[in-house]
Formats: structure tokens, sequence, C-alpha cells
């Protein structure tokens, strides 16, 4: 070939990047780049494979679909070859050039986020091909695409800043992987070595592996197997290979349905959400099979949306083998398994969380956000994901949590509301204005943390025909709780003294009342219904102001020292019980996490303590 030929490109500046880091810093153990590169492979002859059912034409269509690899200890080289859908000049710039595809970028921006401290969570993301330059002097693929009538070509480089295209004779299908290790790294042109390391790492691949013209996987579908005859090492071996994960899974599950249709599945729960981490949205992680046939990897809307972060197989002999990815999702079929898997999946949840309710709780703290995503989205299997969702409540220890179910076997007879507080924590809520006229009537009150909580139990609305309901609400009803010990106010001096309040804070306040339900403390601030304050937060956690004009209802604990002096001084010195007025209503705004603008508070407070001082 004559140097015209050869063309020479810089990678860009994000790969520049990525192959630093994977080069100097990444893994320690160089060896997963053999994983990487088989696991490509493998997608370049599955994606043939699907190929194949489409289309006629297609280059030396004869080839078997395996992954041949070769090691020659005197060259210091090692080969990997598949015969999948290959590159053409076009898609090796695209592809191996600029960070087209998910999984690096999505470890590049982990590692922006500040999540390189966190080494096995990068361990999650394959860098893919770049792996190859952690061991490599250079490394060239040879390729020719699925395409007929397309050039083949050679890629080129040593992994520095730039890489050479080259047009070549044709060759078979598929690419080929030389690498030229460089000299801390001649082990990995062992047969030995590498023969280990693909057990350890690639036993699970789907397509015959060869090294050195001899077999050495057994392609086998584990799903498949029965349950009794497989041991937990081997499931853990293959959720690991699955999910490309590094620890063992939280849960398994692996089940298997005769009728209404024929359904093998192997369901894993990860132990760590990685979401949680701002590592971006997980794709679906549980492949579909048709008699061990791969038909999508990352079935986009086969299980629901809120179901993502599952792991692992579904395998069903009812569905037909040349259904595409395009008709899957219309496909009658496979939203029936998608109910029986789900189904299956909440009942399993459900169990377990009985079973052994530490380990649930462990997992419900890293995954029940999905649940509850499930609950305000997903009107299905709405009422039957509200039975997994677990809170603390007053009447659980702190740390402990309980169901839904649970708090309705507790509740008392004539009780028809399901009780909520949101706050930040177990104490706030605790020595907040809202619990006690719940308390004190013997009532039931779960404690949300999260923001989405509110919006869950909104959502959700009712549970076991029993309606969920706010407790700082305005329009609660509640029975006459018994009568609180000290004197209260008259009743025409409670009343004057509202009006007087109403007056004293202005257009704030929508309207000032005696409490029914505070036995504690002096005031509390309510919205007129829990839809507005809900709102209101939400607006709050998106950075935005509410459009809406904060209506607050104000009420008055008339038993309270604080109100029945306030009466008295309003009196005898009003400009001062003005002050405290204000105070005590922008005090019971700060509870109701209502309060927009502290300033004016902590002027006014300045000046109360002015007067306090001086007295
Ligand atoms: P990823 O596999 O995460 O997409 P890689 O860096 O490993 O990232 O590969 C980048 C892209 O190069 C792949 O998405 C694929 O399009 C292409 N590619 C890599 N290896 C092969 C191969 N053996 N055959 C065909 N295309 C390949």
């Amino acid at each position: 070939m004559s140097a015209q030929n050869i063309e020479k490109h810089e990678f860009k500046a994000e790969i520049k990047q990525l192959l630093d880091i994977v080069i100097h810093s990444l893994y320690t153990e160089k060896e997963i780049f053999v994983r990487e590169l088989i696991s490509n492979a493998s997608d370049a002859l599955e994606k043939l494979r699907h190929l194949k059912i489409t289309e006629s034409e297609i280059q030396d269509d004869s080839l078997e679909l395996e992954i041949n690899i070769s090691t020659d200890e005197e060259a210091g080289t090692l080969t990997i070859q598949d015969y999948g859908i290959g590159l053409t000049r076009d898609e090796l710039v695209e592809n191996l050039g600029t960070i087209a595809h998910s999984g690096s970028k999505q470890f590049l921006e982990a590692l922006k986020s500040g999540g390189e401290k966190n080494a096995d969570l990068i361990g999650q993301f394959g860098v893919g091909f770049y792996s190859a330059f952690m061991v490599a002097k250079e490394v060239k693929v040879y390729t020719q695409s699925w395409r007929k009538d397309t050039p083949s070509h050679c890629w080129t480089s040593d992994g520095v800043g730039a890489y050479e295209i080259e047009e070549t004779e044709t060759q078979k299908r598929g690419a080929k992987i030389v690498i030229e290790l460089a000299d801390d790294f001649k082990q990995y042109a062992k047969a030995d070595t590498i023969k280990e390391i693909v057990k350890r790492y690639s036993s699970f691949v789907q397509f015959p592996i060869k090294l050195n013209d001899e077999k050495i996987n057994t392609v086998d579908a584990l799903w498949l197997r029965s349950k009794n005859e497989i041991k937990d090492e081997e499931y853990t071996e293959f959720y690991k290979f699955q999910a490309n994960a590094h620890d063992e899974p939280h849960y398994r599950l692996h089940f298997s349905a005769d009728a209404p249709l024929d359904i093998k599945a192997l369901l894993f729960t990860p132990k760590t959400n990685t979401e949680r981490f701002g590592y971006g949205r997980i794709d679906p992680g549980v492949a579909l099979h048709c008699r061990k046939v791969l038909i999508d990897a990352k079935p986009e809307g086969l299980l629901p949306e809120w179901l993502r972060y599952v792991k692992g197989v579904i395998d069903s002999a009812d569905l037909p083998l040349n259904i595409s990815r395009e008709t899957m999702q219309d496909n009658g079929l496979t939203q029936k398994i998608s109910r029986v898997i789900t189904k299956r999946y909440l009942k399993f949840l459900g169990e377990e969380a009985k079973k052994r309710p530490e380990q649930y709780a462990e997992f419900f703290k890293n995954f029940g956000v999905f649940l509850k995503e499930g609950v305000a989205t997903d009107f299905t299997y709405r009422d039957d994901i509200a039975k997994l969702l677990y809170f603390e409540s007053s009447v659980t220890e702190k740390g402990k949590t309980t169901s839904l179910a649970d708090y309705v076997s507790r509740m008392k007879e004539e009780q028809k509301e399901i009780y909520y507080i949101l706050g930040q924590n177990r104490e706030s809520i605790e020595s907040g204005p809202y619990l006690e006229g719940l308390k004190s009537r013997g009532l039931e009150v779960l404690f949300l943390y999260e923001p989405i909580d509110e919006y869950v139990m909104s959502n959700l609305n009712q549970f076991e025909e029993k309606t969920l309901v706010s407790a700082d609400q305005g329009d609660l009803k509640l029975d006459d709780a018994p009568t609180p010990k000290g004197e209260a106010l008259s009743e025409d001096d409670a009343k004057s003294l509202c009006e007087w309040l109403k007056t004293s804070i202005g257009d704030r306040v929508k309207e000032v009342k005696v409490s029914t339900r505070l036995v504690d403390s002096p005031v509390m601030a309510l919205s007129p219904d829990a839809m507005s304050s809900q709102m209101r937060r939400m607006m709050k956690q998106m950075g935005q102001d509410s459009p809406m004009p904060v209506e607050v209802l104000f009420e008055i604990n008339p038993r309270h020292e604080l109100i029945k002096n306030l009466n008295t001084q309003r009196a005898s010195n009003e400009d001062l019980a003005k002050l405290i007025a204000q105070q005590t209503f922008d005090n019971a705004m700060v509870a109701a996490g209502l309060l927009e603008d502290p300033k004016e508070m902590i002027t006014r407070m300045y000046e109360i303590l002015e007067q306090a001082a001086t007295k």
C-alpha cells in the first residue's frame, strides 16, 4: 500500500482525556481489557445475527459466528478476531475516534462529578476498546464491514494522540484486533494466561470462543437450568458477567412459568444504586432471549421504567425468533411477559420484606426511590407497589420503619384516614407543632423525610380505602381531643385576640383562629389544602418561586402562656405586642417550611431583644 492511502487523524480531546485516565490510573487489574474486547466482539456478532434476519446481502454470509483468539509469545502479540458486523471507514472514525457511545461518556461524566473517589463504582463502566492501551505498545484493528462492496481497512494507534486509517486488501468480515504488547505486559501473549482470564470473565458469552483453534467456553444458558443444579457461585459469576458488576447481588430471583406463557427469568437486584451517585440514568438491564438466543440486551420498554435497576435475563420460548427491537414494544406477547415478570418480582419483594426485614430495609434504602417512582407514575402497579413502601412513624423507633398495611392494622376503629408529616428528620417533626394534635388523640403519623414522599402520597391518595392525609393541612377533621390541662383564654378574649392578630400580622395571613389541635406549642401555620403547600415545596426544591400567593391559616393555642401573656400585653404595650405577634407568626412559618425570606424576621428579632434588654 502506498503512503497516500494512509490518513492521519487526531483523537478528539475527550478521547485523549479518557485514554490518559485509562492508561495511567484506572485499573489495577489490567487483565480486564480481555473482557472488554471479547464483549465488543460478542456485541458485533450479536448485531450480525440480527442483521441476518432482515438483510439478504451480507458480506461473507457463511462465516461462523465465533470469536477467535490467538497468542504469539515470540512476537509478543495477542489477537482477538470476530466475524461480526465490522466497521466501515466512517464507522472507524466515528466509533474509535470520538466518544459516541454511552459507556465511556457516562464514565467521563462520573469522573467529572467527583466519582473517582469510588474506584469500585468506576469499575462498573466498561471503557471498552480503549482499555487495550493499558497493555499495548500499539493496537491495530483490521476490519471489513458486513456491507458488501465496501473496502477493508486497518486502524492503527499507539494510544497517545493520533491514529491512522489505511485501506487494505479485502479481509474476512468482522474485526481483528492485534495488540502489540508493551514490554511489561508480555504475559498476555501466553495462552494459559488468556485461557484463565477468559474463564474468569467471559464464560457466559453466547458465542464460541476459540483460543489458538481450541474451543475454550461452553455456551451455557444458566437461566434454563433447574434451580437446584446451580451453585451460588455460578449465579454470582453470571451476575457479574451480565451486570458488569464486581460484587454479589443483593437479591436473586430465578423462576419459571409455563402458563399462560413459557417464561424463564433470572433477575438480580444489585447492592448499589448508581443513580444515587449521580452516574446518570440506568439503562434497562434485563436482557430478552428466546430459547437462548439474545433478542435485545437492553430492551427499552419491556419492563416498566421504574424497574430499570433490575439486572438479568428473561427467556421466553413463545417469542417469535425474528422479532425485531422495533416491533417488540407493540407486541402483545412482550407486554404479557412484562406483566408476569413485574407481578412476580413485586410478590418476591413482598415476601422478602416479611421474611428478612433487615435485608429488605437495606434494599429499600437504596432502591425505595424507584418503587416510589413506580407509585407516582405507573397506575397499573400502583397498589401493588404501595404495599412495599416503608416509612418511620410516630410509633416506630428511630431508624425502624412500618409498611402502610401495618399502619392500617394498628388504626383505631373510628379512624378513617392515614396521616403523614413531611419533615427534615424525626427530631424536627417531633418538635414541630403538627404532630401533637394527632398524637394527643392517639393517632399514628407517618414520618416522611424526602420531598418525593409527599408527591407519592398525594398520587397514591388512598391505601386500602383509607385516604392519605397530610398533617399540615388546614381542613383536617379530627374528633374532639381529651381537654388539655391548663386554663384557657375565655372564648370572647380568644376571639378578640384572633381579630387583633389578623390586623397586626396583616396581608400575610388569611385567617387566624383558635386551634383544636395544639397541645404544647403556642401556634402553627397551616395551608388551606395539602396541594398548595406541597406545590410550593416542590417549586422551592426546583429553585423556583411559587406563582401562587401564600395563603396561610394561623392557629393559636389559647392555653399557652405565650398566647395568654400576649393578650394581656396588647393592652399595656401594644407596640411590643405587635412585634411579638409578627415574630410568632414567622416562627410558625419557619416550622411550616413556608418562610421565603428571613431578613425581616432577624431585624425584628433584634428590636424585640433590644426592648427586652432595657427592661
Ligand atoms: P462501547 O462498547 O461501550 O460502545 P467501545 O469503546 O468498546 O465502547 O467501542 C466503541 C464502538 O466501537 C462500539 O460501540 C462499536 O460500535 C465499535 N466497535 C468496537 N469493537 C468492535 C468490533 N469488534 N466490531 C465492530 N464494532 C466494534
